[in-house]
């Protein structure tokens, strides 16, 4: 079913409530409705209808949208000078004049990023979220070196794309990221703490650079390429070789005060458990990521050699009884650590994603189970796996640096300006028309 653009539009902007009585407002932070803030938002629901019913005319908009003719005209001009948008085909209707289609503009991608141990994926993303290639690099642990290398397969990678305007860089990484300093604040599983990755990538590729945790990055990609519509309580759980959770509260992402909210990976639920990456014993993810499996796997079955869990996976799809308990080992506490999630965010939907859901009809029957199970009262949230586990990340990162240009963005973390894509433009994109 084809998503409503205006429920989109309601998911990253502050929901609409009847004005009866008095609303607290916090007047330290309080921002007016400027005629700039209107502008911007009418901007950012232009360019959503835009992405979700192209090709779609000026007058088509000026009816989804309510605006009025002119605004359309003046928004449209503005996102065509910032390279967001173009026109298509004439389309000769049944009366009046004949009409412009308009698209998002394809030739403007984005580099996505996904980095883990010892490995990353490096892709070139466009607008709509497809990909046009994508591939894996063996990295060293020492993130200079890994960095080093990165660069020299994304340059490779843009030089295969000469056609194409390159937006930036959007990273998805197993770690959190200091709102402040963007540096690495924690990453248990690979150890870059207090590297500057955003600076290194930026000196190396010229180009901007947006980081995110990768749970993060997942949640934006279901939100920006649309299949959260409607939504507005959610937790995503990566699950890799740790456990990521990112939370959509009320419509809005959520990541606190230090940007360290949603670890629930590290709450601890057996004190005599594993030592955990983050110094303290029994954490969720000690007994429930994807080492678990792994873990199970070898001792059920110690003189075979299955290094990686996508190996362990496929075993288990292919009616390996072994590969298959150790793989539900693994669902059972993922499912039974749920009960973290929905105690404490009531959400309405939660997404898993990661190398876990290739085996879904497996261990998704497994987790609904346990989430159940674990219910205070009422029904469970709605079970359900997240885009494509492996692209996931990817297209998370393309969504970071889309997001930078929203209001949603802008109004949330305001620590950017938006800055027009192509260089010299700056003066034009000033002259924005007034709504
Ligand atoms: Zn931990």
């Amino acid at each position: 079913m084809k998503p409503h653009p205006a429920q989109r539009v309601r998911n990253v902007s502050s929901p609409v409530t009847p004005h009866h009585g008095v609303r607290r407002i916090d007047l330290s932070s309080a921002q007016l409705a400027s005629s700039e803030l209107a502008r911007d938002i009418n901007r950012d629901i232009v360019l959503e209808f835009i992405r979700f019913r192209q090709p779609v005319s000026r007058v088509d908009l000026s009816r989804l949208s309510g605006l009025q003719p002119s605004t359309i005209s003046a928004i449209v001009e503005d996102l065509m000078e910032e390279g967001w948008v173009r026109e298509g085909a004439v389309v000769r209707g049944g009366r009046g004049r004949p009409s412009t289609m308009l698209l998002v503009n394809d030739d403007l991608v984005t580099l996505a990023l996904d980095i883990r141990p010892g490995q990353a994926i490096v892709a070139v993303v466009d607008l709509s979220g497809h990909f046009l290639s994508h591939e894996t690099v063996v990295t060293e642990a020492e993130p200079r070196a890994a960095i080093a290398k990165l660069v020299k397969k994304m340059r490779m990678l843009r030089s295969k794309h000469k056609d194409k305007t390159f937006e930036g860089v959007g990273v998805s990484v197993p770690g959190r990221i200091d709102p402040v300093t963007h540096r690495l604040l924690m990453a248990p599983n690979l150890g870059w703490e207090g590297f500057d990755i955003r600076a290194a990538l930026e000196k190396g590729m010229g180009l901007q650079v947006e980081i995110d945790n990768d749970a993060n990055a997942c949640l934006l990609s279901e939100l920006w390429f649309g299949r959260l519509d409607g939504i507005r309580n959610a937790v995503l759980v990566a699950v890799s070789e740790g456990l990521g959770t990112a939370i959509l509260a009320g419509g809005q992402m959520h990541s606190g005060y230090n940007g360290l909210a949603g670890e629930f990976g590290h709450i601890p639920v057996d004190p005599k458990g594993p030592m955990c990456g983050c110094g303290q014993r029994g954490c969720w993810e000690t007994v429930a990521s994807s080492r678990v499996a792994l873990d199970a796997y070898r001792k059920l079955s110690p003189r075979s050699h299955v290094g990686d869990i996508r190996t362990l996976l496929r075993m288990a799809q292919d009616g390996d009884a072994v590969a298959a308990k150790a793989i539900r080992t693994q669902a059972v506490a993922l499912g039974r650590g749920l009960r973290l999630i929905t105690a404490a965010l009531s959400p309405e939907r939660i997404l898993i994603t990661g190398e876990l859901t290739a085996c879904w009809e497996l261990v998704g029957p497994v987790i609904q189970q346990e989430l159940q199970r674990g219910m205070l009262a009422g029904p469970p949230p709605q079970l359900t796996t997240a885009g494509d586990g492996y692209l996931a990340r990817l297209s998370g990162g393309a969504a970071l640096l889309l997001q930078r240009h929203s209001h949603y963005h802008r109004s949330t973390h305001g620590t950017r300006a938006r800055k027009p894509i192509r260089k010299g433009r700056a003066q034009k994109v000033e002259r924005t028309s007034k709504v």
